[in-house]
């Protein structure tokens, strides 16, 4: 069965998407990865899209939609795919609908990972990374961890590029994109919603037993 997975950055989207690749054998379809594809490819909608993109436009729907059809005709991919960050409108939901039923596919299931914005303040202003192992544990959430550190809580730092302002406004966009898709879905009887304050194990444990039913 085809899936979305929708979470604001910083809910983990990216670790649990590859989980789902991994684990349960699915193609990961990034309309993103796509685009940069197609321009590497040199083909004349590469060079249309190219163009778009460089003159800070985004590519269209039918661009989108095309590209998506490539791969969904891929027999390889076929009920197998993961769309993320996709689809950001309803005009692209109800085309996403439309191009897999042509196929004779469907979304069997929508997740959305969901993170409430202060919890994403506290996972960004908290990180600290390890200056001798590299590992990352946060000050509000992994408060024993930090004391018990085998190289010492001194390596623990902050690295000066998690600008928070950036990060919050680039959640505080996906939260305004993506509100009306996901009530689109909401309604929807295969959407599911997963805490995403949760640890990683607790989240793929969920997503676990929504892929199985
Ligand atoms: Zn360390």
């Amino acid at each position: 069965m085809n899936i979305i997975l929708f979470g604001p950055p910083g809910a983990g989207k990216g670790t649990q998407a590859n989980f789902i690749v991994k684990k349960h054998n699915y193609f990961q379809l990034s309309t993103g990865d796509l685009l940069r594809n197609e321009v590497k490819l040199k083909t004349s909608l590469g060079k249309e899209i190219e163009e778009l993109i460089s003159n800070g436009k985004f590519a269209s729907d039918q661009i989108v939609n095309t590209l998506l059809r490539k791969s969904i005709v891929n027999l390889k991919f076929r009920d197998r795919i993961i769309f993320d960050g996709y689809p950001r409108s309803i005009v692209q939901a109800k085309n996403l609908d439309k191009v897999l039923d042509g196929f004779n596919q469907n979304i069997g299931k929508i997740i959305f990972l969901n993170v409430d914005r202060q919890i994403i303040e506290k996972r960004i202003i908290g990180r600290v990374t390890c200056e001798i192992c590299n590992m990352t544990l946060n000050e509000f959430f992994n408060k024993s961890e930090i004391e018990l550190h085998p190289c010492g809580k001194e390596f623990l730092v902050k690295r000066k590029d998690d600008n928070l302002q950036t990060l919050i406004a680039r959640y505080d966009t996906y939260i305004t994109t993506t509100k009306p898709v996901l009530d689109f879905y909401s309604k929807n009887k295969n959407f599911n919603e997963i805490d995403g304050s949760s640890s990683i194990e607790e989240i793929t444990s969920k997503i676990n037993d929504i892929l199985k039913v």
